[in-house]
């Protein structure tokens, strides 16, 4: 399998800025095979990145995408609009969920439509601070991975991918604090643990489970090896294009 490095930009860079990074990324980017390398720029920069980007090389996520394919929707992007042009996109990041009220109804339909659109979709679950401390945190992801699949059948699981990001370890929440690697284990294993009670314990084990909150180049080593983590998404640290870099080529050595 192979291991996933993904950045999410978020509301940073304009186009114009985004394409000097891809250039700049692209020239330093060595060819791993087995690394996945994926950014995931503003919706308006997709089009123009998408015609820069070298595809052998890395991938482009949207950050974002509607579940219906045309109509009366203003100001959305849909994923057949997105199709051709990522081949990733972010599902249910918390700042979606908890700044734009998505919930897991909504959730679900754009997995649903990634799928169908064939993007893969980037699946993103975590407890928040307050439900940490309540003990809810199995609760919180069972729900979240069991929402955000509803809508995905046996044959199309293989297509998604799971990120494990717990909100209170984001680097723009107030007060963010590094999640352990043993935390993250237990987490993701609660992720896969779910995942086999629908799909089965042989699907349970594959699907591909990202960590997200904070990474940098100096805990993704550690990020990288907890069992069971296929992979890294961060914000802050791929916005730095030696971060990113270091940080791929952390990826690639853990592999080795
Ligand atoms: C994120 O928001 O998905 C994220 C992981 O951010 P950061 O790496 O900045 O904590």
């Amino acid at each position: 399998m192979k291991t996933y490095v993904v950045g999410n930009w978020k509301l940073n860079f304009n186009v114009g800025e985004a394409s000097i990074y891809l250039h700049k990324l692209l020239k330093k980017l060595p060819n791993y095979r087995d690394v996945e390398v994926v950014i995931a720029p503003s919706t308006i920069a997709l089009q123009p990145l998408s015609l820069q980007v070298d595809r052998h090389k890395m991938k482009l996520a949207a950050q974002n995408g509607f579940y219906r394919d045309y109509g009366a929707f203003t100001g959305e992007t849909s994923m057949s609009q997105l199709r051709g042009i990522v081949d990733y996109v972010i599902v249910g990041h918390s700042e979606r969920r908890y700044v734009m009220g998505e919930n897991d109804k909504m959730i679900a339909k754009k997995v649903a439509a990634a799928v169908r659109n064939r993007i893969t979709p980037i699946l993103c679950v975590g407890e928040t601070e307050n439900e940490r401390a309540f003990g809810e945190t199995a609760d919180v992801i069972r729900d979240q991975v069991l929402g955000g699949l509803s809508e995905v059948s046996e044959e199309d699981i293989d297509k998604v991918i799971i990120a494990y990001e717990p909100v209170w370890a984001i680097s723009s929440v107030k007060g963010a604090k590094l999640a352990t690697p043993d935390e993250v284990a237990t987490v993701v294993g609660l992720v896969r643990a779910t995942i086999s009670e629908v799909y089965g314990a042989e699907t349970g084990e594959r699907v591909p489970v990202l960590f997200g909150g904070s990474v940098n180049p100096s805990n993704a080593g550690a990020y990288l090896t907890v069992p069971g983590v296929n992979g890294v998404l961060m914000g802050g640290s791929s916005l730095i294009l030696s971060e990113f870099i270091d940080i791929i080529d952390t990826a690639k050595r853990v592999r080795a």
